[in-house]
Protein backbone atom coordinates (compact mmCIF):
# COMPACT_ATOMS: atom_id res chain seq x y z
CA UNK A 1 0.00 0.00 0.00
CA UNK A 2 1.42 3.25 -0.65
CA UNK A 3 0.18 6.59 0.17
CA UNK A 4 -0.96 8.90 -3.16
CA UNK A 5 -2.01 12.44 -3.87
CA UNK A 6 -3.87 12.91 -7.34
CA UNK A 7 -3.76 16.76 -8.46
CA UNK A 8 -7.21 17.70 -9.92
CA UNK A 9 -10.07 15.57 -9.41
CA UNK A 10 -11.51 15.86 -13.21
CA UNK A 11 -12.38 12.81 -15.45
CA UNK A 12 -8.63 11.67 -15.29
CA UNK A 13 -7.57 12.71 -11.79
CA UNK A 14 -11.13 11.32 -10.01
CA UNK A 15 -10.92 8.25 -11.73
CA UNK A 16 -6.87 7.69 -11.22
CA UNK A 17 -7.72 8.58 -7.79
CA UNK A 18 -10.49 6.24 -7.10
CA UNK A 19 -9.13 3.08 -9.04
CA UNK A 20 -5.79 3.98 -6.80
CA UNK A 21 -7.95 3.60 -3.84
CA UNK A 22 -10.10 0.41 -5.12
CA UNK A 23 -6.52 -1.46 -5.52
CA UNK A 24 -5.57 -0.85 -2.34
CA UNK A 25 -3.25 1.91 -2.15
CA UNK A 26 -4.45 5.16 0.15
CA UNK A 27 -5.30 8.35 -1.74
CA UNK A 28 -6.12 11.61 -1.51
CA UNK A 29 -7.49 13.47 -4.22
CA UNK A 30 -7.01 17.54 -3.90
CA UNK A 31 -8.49 20.05 -6.17
CA UNK A 32 -8.32 23.87 -6.16
CA UNK A 33 -12.64 24.07 -6.98
CA UNK A 34 -14.21 23.94 -3.26
CA UNK A 35 -17.70 22.40 -4.42
CA UNK A 36 -15.75 19.91 -6.44
CA UNK A 37 -14.28 18.91 -2.60
CA UNK A 38 -17.36 19.54 -0.84
CA UNK A 39 -19.42 17.09 -3.01
CA UNK A 40 -16.75 14.48 -3.28
CA UNK A 41 -17.04 14.73 0.48
CA UNK A 42 -20.20 13.60 0.61
CA UNK A 43 -19.75 10.78 -1.76
CA UNK A 44 -21.25 13.33 -4.70
CA UNK A 45 -19.45 12.53 -8.58
CA UNK A 46 -18.82 16.23 -9.92
CA UNK A 47 -18.81 14.24 -13.19
CA UNK A 48 -21.32 11.58 -14.52
CA UNK A 49 -19.25 8.26 -15.35
CA UNK A 50 -20.79 5.16 -14.89
CA UNK A 51 -19.87 3.17 -12.20
CA UNK A 52 -18.44 6.01 -10.32
CA UNK A 53 -20.35 7.02 -7.64
CA UNK A 54 -20.24 3.28 -5.83
CA UNK A 55 -16.57 3.12 -6.52
CA UNK A 56 -15.92 6.61 -4.52
CA UNK A 57 -18.85 5.61 -1.93
CA UNK A 58 -17.12 1.95 -1.38
CA UNK A 59 -13.35 3.38 -0.85
CA UNK A 60 -14.81 6.47 1.23
CA UNK A 61 -16.25 4.17 3.51
CA UNK A 62 -13.15 1.93 3.40
CA UNK A 63 -10.97 4.92 4.76
CA UNK A 64 -8.37 4.59 1.07
CA UNK A 65 -9.88 7.81 -0.45
CA UNK A 66 -9.97 11.61 0.99
CA UNK A 67 -10.58 14.31 -0.57
CA UNK A 68 -9.33 17.91 0.32
CA UNK A 69 -8.80 21.28 -1.11
CA UNK A 70 -5.33 21.90 1.22
CA UNK A 71 -2.41 20.61 -0.36
CA UNK A 72 -0.54 20.48 2.74
CA UNK A 73 -3.06 18.04 4.11
CA UNK A 74 -1.71 15.60 1.63
CA UNK A 75 1.46 16.29 -0.22
CA UNK A 76 4.29 16.42 2.46
CA UNK A 77 3.38 12.42 3.57
CA UNK A 78 2.62 11.33 0.04
CA UNK A 79 5.25 8.90 -1.69
CA UNK A 80 4.17 9.30 -5.39
CA UNK A 81 2.06 13.08 -6.60
CA UNK A 82 -0.14 12.36 -9.76
CA UNK A 83 -0.33 15.33 -11.63
CA UNK A 84 -3.98 15.28 -13.87
CA UNK A 85 -5.15 18.98 -13.59
CA UNK A 86 -6.64 20.19 -16.73
CA UNK A 87 -3.75 21.30 -20.47
CA UNK A 88 -6.76 23.26 -22.21
CA UNK A 89 -6.13 24.59 -25.50
CA UNK A 90 -4.74 28.52 -26.11
CA UNK A 91 -6.10 30.43 -28.68
CA UNK A 92 -3.31 29.80 -31.12
CA UNK A 93 -4.21 25.43 -30.12
CA UNK A 94 -0.97 25.10 -28.43
CA UNK A 95 -1.36 23.43 -24.72
CA UNK A 96 -2.25 25.83 -21.55
CA UNK A 97 0.50 25.05 -19.06
CA UNK A 98 -0.92 27.56 -16.55
CA UNK A 99 -2.89 25.02 -14.25
CA UNK A 100 -0.01 22.26 -14.86
CA UNK A 101 2.80 24.78 -13.44
CA UNK A 102 0.66 26.15 -10.71
CA UNK A 103 0.33 22.31 -9.47
CA UNK A 104 4.10 22.12 -9.96
CA UNK A 105 4.32 25.10 -7.62
CA UNK A 106 2.06 23.75 -4.95
CA UNK A 107 3.94 20.44 -5.15
CA UNK A 108 7.39 22.36 -4.91
CA UNK A 109 6.24 24.41 -1.96
CA UNK A 110 4.87 21.42 0.14
CA UNK A 111 7.12 18.86 -1.07
CA UNK A 112 8.64 16.86 2.43
CA UNK A 113 9.88 13.02 2.33
CA UNK A 114 12.46 11.91 0.41
CA UNK A 115 12.37 10.69 -2.93
CA UNK A 116 8.47 11.48 -3.71
CA UNK A 117 7.90 10.79 -7.35
CA UNK A 118 5.62 12.71 -9.36
CA UNK A 119 3.86 11.04 -12.11
CA UNK A 120 2.17 13.30 -14.80
CA UNK A 121 -1.02 12.30 -16.24
CA UNK A 122 -2.23 15.18 -17.56
CA UNK A 123 -1.56 14.88 -21.66
CA UNK A 124 1.63 17.59 -21.87
CA UNK A 125 3.74 18.57 -24.73
CA UNK A 126 6.61 16.72 -25.16
CA UNK A 127 9.88 18.52 -23.06
CA UNK A 128 7.03 19.57 -20.37
CA UNK A 129 8.39 17.13 -17.57
CA UNK A 130 11.64 18.58 -17.49
CA UNK A 131 9.93 21.71 -17.25
CA UNK A 132 8.02 20.48 -14.31
CA UNK A 133 10.96 19.41 -12.49
CA UNK A 134 12.02 22.91 -13.08
CA UNK A 135 9.07 24.55 -11.77
CA UNK A 136 9.05 21.99 -8.68
CA UNK A 137 12.99 22.64 -7.68
CA UNK A 138 12.17 26.49 -7.68
CA UNK A 139 9.64 26.49 -4.99
CA UNK A 140 11.40 24.52 -3.35
CA UNK A 141 12.37 25.43 0.52
CA UNK A 142 15.09 23.16 0.80
CA UNK A 143 17.12 20.52 -1.15
CA UNK A 144 14.93 17.48 -1.51
CA UNK A 145 15.24 14.67 -3.72
CA UNK A 146 12.66 13.58 -6.33
CA UNK A 147 11.64 12.17 -9.60
CA UNK A 148 9.55 13.25 -12.58
CA UNK A 149 7.85 10.21 -14.42
CA UNK A 150 5.58 10.48 -17.71
CA UNK A 151 3.11 8.14 -17.52
CA UNK A 152 -0.08 10.02 -20.03
CA UNK A 153 -3.49 8.45 -19.41
CA UNK A 154 -4.98 6.65 -22.54
CA UNK A 155 -8.92 6.17 -20.68
CA UNK A 156 -12.05 7.02 -22.50
CA UNK A 157 -14.93 8.93 -20.84
CA UNK A 158 -17.90 6.89 -20.73
CA UNK A 159 -16.38 3.52 -20.05
CA UNK A 160 -13.33 5.32 -17.87
CA UNK A 161 -13.00 2.84 -15.19
CA UNK A 162 -13.70 -0.23 -17.26
CA UNK A 163 -10.57 1.54 -19.39
CA UNK A 164 -8.59 1.91 -16.34
CA UNK A 165 -8.82 -1.62 -15.19
CA UNK A 166 -8.49 -2.90 -18.49
CA UNK A 167 -6.02 -1.13 -20.04
CA UNK A 168 -4.14 -2.19 -22.77
CA UNK A 169 -0.89 -0.87 -21.69
CA UNK A 170 0.62 1.51 -18.81
CA UNK A 171 3.34 3.83 -20.72
CA UNK A 172 5.96 4.67 -18.16
CA UNK A 173 8.15 7.52 -19.50
CA UNK A 174 11.36 8.12 -17.11
CA UNK A 175 15.22 7.76 -16.97
CA UNK A 176 15.55 6.71 -13.67
CA UNK A 177 14.72 2.59 -13.54
CA UNK A 178 14.13 2.96 -9.90
CA UNK A 179 11.09 5.43 -10.34
CA UNK A 180 9.56 3.80 -13.09
CA UNK A 181 9.76 0.37 -11.03
CA UNK A 182 8.02 2.08 -7.87
CA UNK A 183 5.51 3.45 -10.26
CA UNK A 184 4.63 0.05 -12.13
CA UNK A 185 4.71 -1.48 -8.67
CA UNK A 186 1.81 0.95 -7.94
CA UNK A 187 -0.14 -0.66 -10.75
CA UNK A 188 0.75 -3.96 -10.16
CA UNK A 189 -2.84 -5.45 -8.93
CA UNK A 190 -4.12 -4.05 -12.01
CA UNK A 191 -2.14 -6.98 -14.14
CA UNK A 192 -1.46 -4.60 -17.68
CA UNK A 193 1.38 -4.50 -19.59
CA UNK A 194 3.69 -1.85 -18.78
CA UNK A 195 5.82 0.04 -21.30
CA UNK A 196 8.77 1.45 -20.34
CA UNK A 197 10.45 4.24 -22.17
CA UNK A 198 11.76 7.89 -21.89
CA UNK A 199 10.06 10.90 -20.63
CA UNK A 200 10.05 12.39 -24.23
CA UNK A 201 8.89 9.40 -26.19
CA UNK A 202 6.26 8.75 -23.19
CA UNK A 203 4.60 12.44 -24.11
CA UNK A 204 4.70 12.03 -27.54
CA UNK A 205 3.02 8.52 -27.41
CA UNK A 206 0.19 10.25 -26.37
CA UNK A 207 -0.28 12.67 -28.88
CA UNK A 208 0.73 10.28 -31.86
CA UNK A 209 -1.92 7.99 -30.38
CA UNK A 210 -4.99 10.39 -30.10
CA UNK A 211 -3.71 12.30 -33.80
CA UNK A 212 -4.01 8.35 -35.22
CA UNK A 213 -7.50 7.49 -34.00
CA UNK A 214 -8.50 11.18 -35.28
CA UNK A 215 -6.85 10.72 -38.45
CA UNK A 216 -9.01 7.37 -38.82
CA UNK A 217 -11.99 9.27 -38.33
CA UNK A 218 -11.38 12.05 -40.37
CA UNK A 219 -10.46 9.73 -43.11
CA UNK A 220 -13.42 7.92 -43.01
CA UNK A 221 -15.68 10.40 -42.94
CA UNK A 222 -13.73 11.36 -46.18
CA UNK A 223 -14.59 8.21 -47.54
CA UNK A 224 -18.00 8.56 -46.36
CA UNK A 225 -18.39 11.61 -48.10
CA UNK A 226 -16.76 10.05 -51.29
CA UNK A 227 -19.49 7.14 -50.71
CA UNK A 228 -22.55 9.59 -50.96
CA UNK A 229 -21.18 10.98 -54.73
CA UNK A 230 -20.37 7.44 -55.69
CA UNK A 231 -23.21 5.78 -54.91
CA UNK A 232 -21.42 3.48 -52.18
CA UNK A 233 -22.75 2.82 -48.44
CA UNK A 234 -20.07 3.75 -46.07
CA UNK A 235 -21.48 1.30 -43.26
CA UNK A 236 -20.43 -1.98 -45.84
CA UNK A 237 -17.27 0.16 -46.91
CA UNK A 238 -16.09 0.73 -43.36
CA UNK A 239 -17.16 -3.43 -42.47
CA UNK A 240 -15.27 -4.38 -45.90
CA UNK A 241 -12.27 -2.40 -44.66
CA UNK A 242 -12.38 -3.42 -41.16
CA UNK A 243 -12.19 -7.27 -41.71
CA UNK A 244 -8.70 -6.75 -42.67
CA UNK A 245 -7.32 -7.01 -39.26
CA UNK A 246 -3.85 -4.52 -40.45
CA UNK A 247 -7.15 -2.04 -40.43
CA UNK A 248 -9.31 -3.39 -37.88
CA UNK A 249 -13.09 -2.28 -37.29
CA UNK A 250 -12.43 0.73 -34.63
CA UNK A 251 -12.59 4.19 -34.94
CA UNK A 252 -14.13 3.38 -38.50
CA UNK A 253 -17.39 4.55 -38.36
CA UNK A 254 -18.47 7.61 -40.14
CA UNK A 255 -20.66 10.26 -38.83
CA UNK A 256 -20.18 14.13 -37.54
CA UNK A 257 -16.72 13.88 -36.33
CA UNK A 258 -14.44 14.00 -33.44
CA UNK A 259 -15.40 15.81 -30.43
CA UNK A 260 -14.06 16.24 -26.69
CA UNK A 261 -11.77 17.67 -24.16
CA UNK A 262 -9.55 15.60 -26.12
CA UNK A 263 -9.04 14.72 -30.12
CA UNK A 264 -9.35 18.67 -30.92
CA UNK A 265 -7.48 20.20 -28.32
CA UNK A 266 -4.52 17.16 -28.17
CA UNK A 267 -4.11 17.44 -32.63
CA UNK A 268 -4.12 20.98 -32.46
CA UNK A 269 -1.54 20.89 -29.67
CA UNK A 270 0.73 18.33 -31.92
CA UNK A 271 0.42 20.89 -35.11
CA UNK A 272 2.08 23.38 -32.77
CA UNK A 273 4.40 20.71 -31.42
CA UNK A 274 5.89 19.82 -34.65
CA UNK A 275 6.17 23.69 -35.64
CA UNK A 276 8.12 24.61 -32.99
CA UNK A 277 10.83 22.18 -34.12
CA UNK A 278 9.95 23.38 -37.84
CA UNK A 279 7.95 20.39 -38.67
CA UNK A 280 4.82 21.25 -40.75
CA UNK A 281 2.57 18.74 -39.84
CA UNK A 282 0.23 18.81 -42.87
CA UNK A 283 -1.52 15.34 -42.74
CA UNK A 284 -2.54 16.50 -39.15
CA UNK A 285 -3.43 19.87 -40.37
CA UNK A 286 -6.16 17.94 -42.64
CA UNK A 287 -6.99 15.73 -40.54
CA UNK A 288 -8.52 18.99 -38.89
CA UNK A 289 -9.60 20.69 -41.64
CA UNK A 290 -11.92 17.75 -42.57
CA UNK A 291 -12.95 17.46 -38.88
CA UNK A 292 -14.27 21.25 -38.97
CA UNK A 293 -16.39 20.52 -41.89
CA UNK A 294 -18.16 17.44 -41.40
CA UNK A 295 -21.02 18.59 -38.96
CA UNK A 296 -21.36 21.13 -41.72
CA UNK A 297 -21.94 18.39 -44.69
CA UNK A 298 -25.31 17.51 -42.76
CA UNK A 299 -26.77 20.89 -41.95
CA UNK A 300 -26.15 21.38 -45.99
CA UNK A 301 -28.67 18.76 -46.60
CA UNK A 302 -30.93 20.61 -44.11
CA UNK A 303 -30.99 23.44 -46.48
CA UNK A 304 -31.07 21.28 -49.48
CA UNK A 305 -34.15 19.96 -48.14
CA UNK A 306 -35.82 22.90 -47.20
CA UNK A 307 -34.78 25.78 -49.36
CA UNK A 308 -33.93 28.29 -45.93
CA UNK A 309 -34.12 27.13 -41.88
CA UNK A 310 -35.80 30.62 -41.23
CA UNK A 311 -38.01 29.81 -38.42
CA UNK A 312 -38.06 25.91 -39.00
CA UNK A 313 -38.53 24.24 -35.40
CA UNK A 314 -35.59 22.01 -35.02
CA UNK A 315 -34.94 18.91 -32.71
CA UNK A 316 -31.93 17.78 -31.83
CA UNK A 317 -31.35 14.39 -30.55
CA UNK A 318 -28.44 14.13 -28.19
CA UNK A 319 -25.62 17.24 -27.02
CA UNK A 320 -22.82 15.32 -25.04
CA UNK A 321 -19.96 14.50 -27.60
CA UNK A 322 -20.53 11.17 -27.17
CA UNK A 323 -22.86 8.70 -24.94
CA UNK A 324 -22.55 8.01 -21.64
CA UNK A 325 -20.92 11.17 -20.87
CA UNK A 326 -22.00 14.21 -19.82
CA UNK A 327 -19.49 16.20 -21.44
CA UNK A 328 -20.02 19.18 -24.04
CA UNK A 329 -16.97 20.42 -24.86
CA UNK A 330 -16.19 20.60 -28.47
CA UNK A 331 -19.23 19.00 -29.45
CA UNK A 332 -20.09 18.31 -32.77
CA UNK A 333 -23.78 19.24 -31.27
CA UNK A 334 -22.39 22.92 -30.20
CA UNK A 335 -21.73 23.86 -34.41
CA UNK A 336 -25.09 22.22 -35.67
CA UNK A 337 -26.79 24.36 -33.22
CA UNK A 338 -24.82 27.71 -33.70
CA UNK A 339 -25.13 27.01 -37.70
CA UNK A 340 -28.64 26.74 -37.06
CA UNK A 341 -29.36 29.69 -35.14
CA UNK A 342 -27.36 31.68 -37.16
CA UNK A 343 -29.84 30.30 -40.24
CA UNK A 344 -32.75 31.28 -38.09
CA UNK A 345 -33.85 27.60 -36.80
CA UNK A 346 -35.63 27.51 -33.82
CA UNK A 347 -33.60 25.09 -32.05
CA UNK A 348 -34.74 22.36 -28.63
CA UNK A 349 -32.84 19.96 -27.41
CA UNK A 350 -32.49 16.66 -25.78
CA UNK A 351 -29.76 15.18 -23.70
CA UNK A 352 -30.76 12.57 -20.76
CA UNK A 353 -27.17 13.98 -18.76
CA UNK A 354 -26.12 17.09 -20.73
CA UNK A 355 -28.39 19.47 -20.50
CA UNK A 356 -26.69 21.68 -17.68
CA UNK A 357 -23.77 21.62 -19.17
CA UNK A 358 -25.69 23.25 -22.78
CA UNK A 359 -27.57 25.92 -20.84
CA UNK A 360 -24.27 27.18 -20.25
CA UNK A 361 -23.33 26.96 -23.36
CA UNK A 362 -26.49 28.11 -25.12
CA UNK A 363 -28.14 29.67 -22.04
CA UNK A 364 -32.29 30.56 -23.19
CA UNK A 365 -31.01 31.05 -27.00
CA UNK A 366 -32.35 27.29 -27.10
CA UNK A 367 -35.14 25.31 -25.74
CA UNK A 368 -34.33 22.34 -23.47
CA UNK A 369 -36.38 19.43 -23.24
CA UNK A 370 -37.02 16.89 -20.46
CA UNK A 371 -37.69 13.65 -23.29
CA UNK A 372 -37.44 12.48 -26.52
CA UNK A 373 -41.47 13.08 -27.47
CA UNK A 374 -41.06 16.75 -26.28
CA UNK A 375 -38.38 17.54 -28.23
CA UNK A 376 -40.22 16.25 -31.73
CA UNK A 377 -43.31 17.04 -30.77
CA UNK A 378 -44.46 19.23 -33.59
CA UNK A 379 -41.03 19.26 -34.97
CA UNK A 380 -40.12 20.54 -38.73
CA UNK A 381 -36.90 18.19 -38.67
CA UNK A 382 -35.10 16.83 -36.35
CA UNK A 383 -31.01 15.92 -36.31
CA UNK A 384 -29.30 12.90 -34.44
CA UNK A 385 -26.06 14.66 -32.66
CA UNK A 386 -25.41 12.00 -30.02
CA UNK A 387 -26.10 8.10 -30.04
CA UNK A 388 -26.98 7.27 -27.16
CA UNK A 389 -29.00 4.19 -26.52
CA UNK A 390 -32.25 5.69 -26.13
CA UNK A 391 -31.97 8.03 -29.34
CA UNK A 392 -30.50 4.75 -31.06
CA UNK A 393 -33.25 2.19 -30.29
CA UNK A 394 -35.73 4.99 -30.69
CA UNK A 395 -38.62 3.77 -32.95
CA UNK A 396 -38.69 5.18 -36.10
CA UNK A 397 -42.71 5.44 -35.57
CA UNK A 398 -42.17 7.88 -32.40
CA UNK A 399 -40.87 10.65 -35.03
CA UNK A 400 -44.17 9.64 -37.40
CA UNK A 401 -46.23 10.03 -34.13
CA UNK A 402 -44.65 12.93 -32.95
CA UNK A 403 -43.62 15.37 -35.76
CA UNK A 404 -45.23 17.35 -38.83
CA UNK A 405 -43.38 15.20 -41.31
CA UNK A 406 -40.89 13.26 -40.18
CA UNK A 407 -37.71 14.82 -41.68
CA UNK A 408 -34.13 13.23 -40.34
CA UNK A 409 -30.58 14.16 -40.64
CA UNK A 410 -29.15 11.46 -38.63
CA UNK A 411 -25.32 12.14 -37.90
CA UNK A 412 -24.67 9.28 -36.46
CA UNK A 413 -26.49 6.46 -39.30
CA UNK A 414 -28.57 5.32 -36.20
CA UNK A 415 -31.14 3.18 -39.08
CA UNK A 416 -30.91 1.19 -41.61
CA UNK A 417 -32.38 2.36 -44.95
CA UNK A 418 -34.62 0.08 -45.76
CA UNK A 419 -36.39 1.33 -41.92
CA UNK A 420 -36.33 4.71 -43.46
CA UNK A 421 -37.93 3.63 -46.42
CA UNK A 422 -40.58 1.19 -44.63
CA UNK A 423 -41.76 4.34 -42.39
CA UNK A 424 -41.87 6.50 -45.23
CA UNK A 425 -39.19 9.23 -43.85
CA UNK A 426 -37.12 11.83 -45.05
CA UNK A 427 -34.03 9.92 -43.96
CA UNK A 428 -30.64 11.87 -44.20
CA UNK A 429 -27.45 10.31 -43.47
CA UNK A 430 -24.00 10.23 -43.38
CA UNK A 431 -22.31 8.37 -46.44
CA UNK A 432 -25.71 6.63 -47.72
CA UNK A 433 -28.33 7.36 -50.18
CA UNK A 434 -31.36 9.56 -48.90
CA UNK A 435 -33.65 7.89 -48.15
CA UNK A 436 -37.63 10.30 -49.12
P1 LIG B 1 -10.80 18.44 -16.15
O1 LIG B 1 -10.84 19.82 -16.64
O2 LIG B 1 -12.04 17.59 -16.14
O3 LIG B 1 -10.22 18.43 -14.65
C1 LIG B 1 -9.11 19.12 -14.23
C2 LIG B 1 -9.25 19.40 -12.73
O4 LIG B 1 -8.03 19.93 -12.24
C3 LIG B 1 -10.33 20.43 -12.40
O5 LIG B 1 -11.23 19.90 -11.45
C4 LIG B 1 -9.55 21.62 -11.82
O6 LIG B 1 -10.26 22.33 -10.84
C5 LIG B 1 -8.34 20.88 -11.23
N1 LIG B 1 -7.16 21.73 -11.00
C6 LIG B 1 -6.64 22.71 -11.77
N2 LIG B 1 -5.52 23.20 -11.20
C7 LIG B 1 -5.32 22.50 -10.06
C8 LIG B 1 -4.32 22.54 -9.05
N3 LIG B 1 -3.29 23.38 -9.10
N4 LIG B 1 -4.42 21.68 -8.01
C9 LIG B 1 -5.47 20.80 -7.94
N5 LIG B 1 -6.43 20.72 -8.86
C10 LIG B 1 -6.36 21.56 -9.92
O7 LIG B 1 -9.66 17.71 -16.99
P2 LIG B 1 -9.58 16.19 -17.44
O8 LIG B 1 -10.53 15.94 -18.56
O9 LIG B 1 -9.57 15.30 -16.26
O10 LIG B 1 -8.12 16.19 -18.11
C11 LIG B 1 -6.95 16.31 -17.31
C12 LIG B 1 -5.75 16.00 -18.20
O11 LIG B 1 -5.81 14.65 -18.65
C13 LIG B 1 -5.66 16.86 -19.45
O12 LIG B 1 -4.33 17.10 -19.75
C14 LIG B 1 -6.27 15.97 -20.53
O13 LIG B 1 -5.79 16.27 -21.81
C15 LIG B 1 -5.81 14.61 -20.09
N6 LIG B 1 -6.66 13.49 -20.51
C16 LIG B 1 -8.02 13.62 -20.47
C17 LIG B 1 -8.82 12.54 -20.85
C18 LIG B 1 -10.32 12.66 -20.85
O14 LIG B 1 -10.98 11.78 -21.42
N7 LIG B 1 -10.92 13.67 -20.22
C19 LIG B 1 -8.22 11.33 -21.27
C20 LIG B 1 -6.83 11.24 -21.28
C21 LIG B 1 -6.05 12.33 -20.90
Amino acid sequence: MSRVTVMGTGYVGLITGVCLAEIGHSVTCIDIAPEKIEQLRRGISPIFEPGLTDLIEENLRSGNLWFTNKPEEAIPQSEFIFIAVGTPQREDGSADLTYIQQAAKTIGAHLSILNTVIVTKSTVPVGTNGKIEEWIKDSLHATIPFDVVSNPEFLREGSAIQDTFQADRIVIGSENEESAQRVAALYEPMNIPIFNTNRESAELIKYASNAFLATKISFINEIANLSEKLGADISDVAYGMGLDHRIGTAFLKAGLGYGGSCFPKDTNALVQIAGGVDHRFELLESVIKVNQQQPLKLLNKAVQHFGSLQGKETAILGLAFKPNTDDMREAASITLIEHLLAAGAKVRAYDPIAAGHAQKIFGDRIEYSGSIEECLHQADMAFIATEWEEIKLLPLSIYQKQMKHPVIFDGRNCYSLAEAERHQIDYYSIGRKTST
